[in-house]
C-alpha cells in the first residue's frame, strides 16, 4: 500500500505550509492525483486519517481530484491518453512518449484557520 508513504510525505508538506502561514489548524487539503500513480481514493483517505491523527491537520477534510493522464509521442508529437500498461502512440505505433500529466501527486491547496 503505497498510499501510506504518499500520505506521510504529504503530511510533511502540509505541516511546512501550515507553519509558514501561521495556521492554528488545517481545515481542508486538496490533492491532485495522477491516474498513472494508481492512488485509490478510499485507501488514500484512510492513510490521510492515520497520519493526521493528533497533528495540526487532525479532522481536516481531504479533497482528491483524479487527473486523466496525457502523453505526447516523441516521434510524431501526437498527444493522447495512455493506459497504465499501454503507452503506444495511436498514430505511429511507437512506445516512445513523454508523460505530460497523470504521473504525479500534487498538493493543490491547504486551507487553515
Ligand atoms: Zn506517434
Amino acid at each position: 500500500m503505497h498510499e501510506m508513504s504518499i500520505a506521510e510525505s504529504l503530511m510533511d508538506q502540509i505541516i511546512d505550509i501550515a507553519e509558514t502561514n501561521h495556521m492554528e489548524s488545517v481545515a481542508e487539503v486538496e490533492l491532485e492525483t495522477g491516474h498513472l500513480r494508481q492512488v485509490i481514493p478510499e485507501v488514500m483517505r484512510e492513510a490521510f486519517l492515520a497520519v493526521t491523527q493528533g497533528t495540526i491537520a487532525d479532522g481536516a477534510k481531504l479533497i482528491i481530484n483524479e487527473v486523466e493522464p496525457l502523453a505526447a509521442c516523441r516521434q510524431c508529437r501526437r498527444e493522447f491518453t495512455p493506459q497504465i500498461d499501454d503507452f503506444l502512440c495511436p498514430q505511429c505505433r511507437q512506445a516512445d512518449v513523454d508523460i505530460l500529466k497523470g504521473d504525479e501527486i500534487i498538493l493543490k491547496s491547504v486551507v487553515g484557520n
